[in-house]
């Protein structure tokens, strides 16, 4: 079973090939910055969800679709599609990916994006 170092190398590798930056923040918030193709994860969380972090904002990078206007319902479209496309990508790297844990914070995190 690989451990996370060795996943998150991984996951460093592939931002560094496709030429986008990662850094951290001291705020609890997870997003990429488009412009600057840049990734930002909130430091305070544990590796595994990182790791899991990363792959979703990978996962918006990646997205095809996008959406004239945003709605909550585009909202929520986009960040489940981010999410599902992180776990392409952990797939493409052969990631050592908790399937359990990956589901808990896909959930939790939608479920940010349904109450306000
Ligand atoms: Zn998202």
């Amino acid at each position: 079973m690989a451990c996370i170092d060795e996943d998150l190398e991984k996951v460093r590798k592939f931002l560094d090939e496709n030429n986008i930056k990662l850094s951290f923040t001291d705020y609890d918030d997870n997003y990429i910055d488009h412009h600057q193709d840049e990734i930002v994860v909130y430091r305070g969380q544990s590796k595994k969800h990182k790791l899991f972090t990363i792959l979703h904002e990978i996962g918006h990078y990646f997205l095809e679709l996008h959406f004239d206007e945003e709605t909550k319902a585009t909202t929520i479209i986009q960040e489940v599609l981010a999410w599902d496309r992180g776990f392409d990508v952990s797939a493409a790297l052969n990631l050592d990916i908790d399937e359990d844990e990956w589901k808990k914070l896909m959930e939790s995190s939608i479920s940010k994006y349904l109450s306000y």
